[in-house]
């Protein structure tokens, strides 16, 4: 029996329905088990190259952009990326519609970065909105978050890029649950900076987080460093100059990103979105049945994530409704919506049409035996 066998057979596959860490493939799985290496050997820096270039290769960024890695969940990467490029003469425009979007405003106060808020939670960031804002202050920076995860809003990254770029602001952008599934292409949509992480839409384990950014920001970055450990020059620098991460990385989690970067690139971008997407109809069609309503009109919907509301069933016990799920190996999510009950599930993961089914086929015996 190979290793990927005895995997899956020692280990229950989990139908994990929350935004990331998403189900794992039994390869990525098996890529944790390798040989004890110090990081600092040249085999495991060219590892972490490698990791470099198949994020690259994800985003369409080899030879325009530039990769730097870090040992931290995804708020780490956007602390790193905000730190780095915003520099205190700057004024960025951060795009508030939800709670991701919030967080970006919360580290840029802790660090006394100026910026200005725009939308409220649950908005949608209307294009011609942002660009009669842009054009009447004096800003440098626009931040906003592509896939809203709080409420499942897809933001029109495409058509703020072409704003920005018509103005002259530089555009940071937070892929992190969308980045592996949707396809970006970042040579046809300029995007001086993206972040996201190795555990969701990637399908990796938790662990690293990285920073895309154009080559062209790279004399900015080295500019600014704002942060020690989260600074975005020294850390892709180091990497360069060394062959090796500044700081310990965690080595199996290094192994099992590269693999599951394969398999993303082997599995093919417009292919994992259409298989995200199609998941995401199954929930959306099979809650429909049973009554649910969403929180998003369905032309704002990501079809990466859906917020349902809970108003729709106001006997409904969400711990319980948890529990039984949980107990045959799927996991739901609760909801972040202000004044909206909700929960949430995600497609994020390495799910398959029969796993979603099995999933809705659970709620619906949920509810047919509390009647
Ligand atoms: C998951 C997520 C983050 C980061 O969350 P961590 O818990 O730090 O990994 C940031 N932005 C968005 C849009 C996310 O979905």
């Amino acid at each position: 029996m190979n290793f990927e066998e005895n995997i899956s057979k020692s280990v229950d596959r989990k139908i994990l329905l929350n935004p990331g860490p998403g189900t794992t493939s039994s390869r990525v799985k098996e890529a944790l088990i390798v040989s004890d290496i110090c990081p600092r050997e040249q085999a495991f820096g060219d590892v972490m190259h490698q990791i470099s270039e198949g994020l690259l290769e994800i985003g369409n960024g080899l030879g325009s952009h530039e990769v730097a890695l870090f040992v931290a969940s995804g708020t780490g990467a956007m602390e790193a990326c905000l730190v780095s490029a915003i520099g205190k003469s700057d004024k960025a425009l951060i795009l508030t519609n939800g709670a991701y979007g919030i967080r970006m405003t919360q580290i840029c106060d802790r660090f006394g970065l100026p910026y200005e808020k725009l939308f409220s939670f649950g908005d949608y960031p209307e294009p011609s909105e942002v660009e009669n804002v842009l054009s009447s202050g004096s800003y440098t920076h626009l931040a906003m978050i592509h896939h809203e995860t709080s409420t499942g809003m897809m933001n029109p990254m495409e058509e703020i890029s072409g704003i920005c770029k018509k103005h002259g602001i530089k555009l940071i952008v937070d892929a992190m649950s969308s980045f592996g599934a949707y396809p970006i292409d970042l040579k046809k949509t300029p995007i001086d900076y993206l972040f996201s992480s190795s555990n969701k839409c990637v399908q990796g384990m938790a662990g690293l987080s990285f920073v895309i950014f154009s080559k062209d920001r790279l004399e900015e970055l080295k500019a600014n460093s704002g942060g020690y450990y989260f600074d975005v020059y020294s850390q892709w620098n180091n990497l360069q100059v060394k062959n090796q991460l500044r700081f310990t990385p965690p080595v199996q989690i290094c192994y099992a990103f590269l693999e599951a970067i394969r398999e993303t690139l082997e599995e093919g971008l417009n292919v994992r979105w259409n298989r995200y997407q199609s998941n995401w109809q199954l929930f959306y069609d099979g809650l429909k049945d049973l009554g649910f309503s969403f929180f998003l009109p369905e032309e704002h919907e990501s079809k990466i994530l859906l917020a349902i509301k809970l108003d729709s069933k106001p006997d409904l016990d969400f711990n319980d409704f948890h529990d039984f799920l949980f107990e045959r190996g799927v996991t739901i999510y609760p909801g972040v919506i202000p004044e909206c009950q909700t929960f949430r599930v995600a497609v994020i993961g390495d799910l398959y049409q029969e796993d979603i089914k099995y999933a809705v086929s659970l709620m619906k015996d949920y509810f047919s035996a509390e009647k």
